[in-house]
């Protein structure tokens, strides 16, 4: 079945969903985005991906013509036009039509698309085993920069560390902020358990506020560990007992290697596994409902 996209209010067939070559997101990568997932008929944290993609847009002056209430429903129907329960889904807000230089005063609507699709995981023996990753050159953008906590359609940053992640083999990249210290991976942020206390990057260190980066923080302070927000190197990093990454896509994923160096045991940590374990229930039982 053809996936059915929204794109500019309106729902139409995949071969049908087009955005003109003159859009700014296309020429420029000047635009904003998320990427949300649904479980078990719920959006999962859908008004938080709300208020970031609002807040990004709002840094970056792109008006977005729906409200926030009006965007909750647009994105409940298309997941609904293609009737989905669990899915992935991609909201795109592009600056629009404007000419080729690159001044957005030219640009009069921006473009709104969602896709809505049928998720691809990770290969569940990632979460048993571990992801062995490796620290890439690149740095990370600095928020003195273009600020990584808008969630720009401007990746290159990030697509720069992928491909040196991908020449070491690597699933993941560990990008460091231009400072030296841990700052996130390319589509994931990271934690480490050090000395029984779980700890990761603060905002200003440069990096995106992952939502689930939140929610790992909650859960993690329900399990009873204290949880800190500081700077870390990695020296930190090799010698930490456990590590994991959290995003949309991966969820909570164990790190069991990092450059060579085996993190604690070398096998997922009892407080990376029981995260894991909160996460996945929490995701099956809350979120916005889709269906009536
Ligand atoms: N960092 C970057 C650079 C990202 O692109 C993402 C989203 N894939 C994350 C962290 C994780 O954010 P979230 O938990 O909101 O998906």
């Amino acid at each position: 079945m053809s996936r059915k996209i929204y794109i500019n209010s309106e729902i139409v067939s995949e071969e049908n969903a087009k955005v003109s070559v003159l859009d700014h997101g296309y020429l420029y990568g000047d635009g904003v985005f998320e990427g949300i997932r649904a479980y078990n008929g719920r959006v999962f944290k859908l008004d938080e991906h709300i208020k970031r993609l609002y807040q990004s847009a709002k840094t970056i002056m792109l008006k977005i013509e729906l409200t926030p209430a009006e965007m909750k429903e647009a994105i409940l129907e298309t997941i609904r036009a293609n009737e989905l329960k669990d899915a992935y889904i991609r909201v795109v807000i592009s600056r629009g039509i404007g000419d080729l230089g690159l001044d957005p005063l030219k640009c009069k609507n921006s473009t709104l698309v969602i896709i809505a699709s049928k998720i691809s995981l990770y290969d569940p023996k990632f979460y048993e085993e571990g992801l062995k990753i490796k620290t890439v050159p690149t740095r990370r953008n600095g928020p003195e920069m273009v600020n990584p906590r808008i969630k720009s359609l401007n990746y290159l940053n990030n697509i720069m560390a992928r491909i040196e992640a991908n020449l070491m083999n690597s699933p993941e990249a560990i990008m460091l902020n231009s400072e030296g210290y841990v700052a996130e991976c390319t589509g994931d942020n990271i934690f480490i358990v050090y000395d029984g206390e779980l700890i990761t990057p603060p905002i200003t260190a440069g990096i995106l506020r992952g939502i689930k980066r939140e929610v790992a923080m909650q859960l993690a302070e329900e399990l009873g560990l204290n949880v800190k927000e500081m700077l870390f190197t990695r020296h930190d990093l090799f010698n930490a007992e456990e590590c994991f990454l959290t995003g949309t896509a991966a969820e909570v994923i164990p790190v069991v290697e990092v450059d060579g160096r085996q993190i604690g045991s070398g096998k997922p940590g009892p407080y990376t596994n029981n995260i894991i374990e909160k996460f996945r229930e929490l995701t099956q039982s809350t979120g916005v409902p889709i269906y009536k």
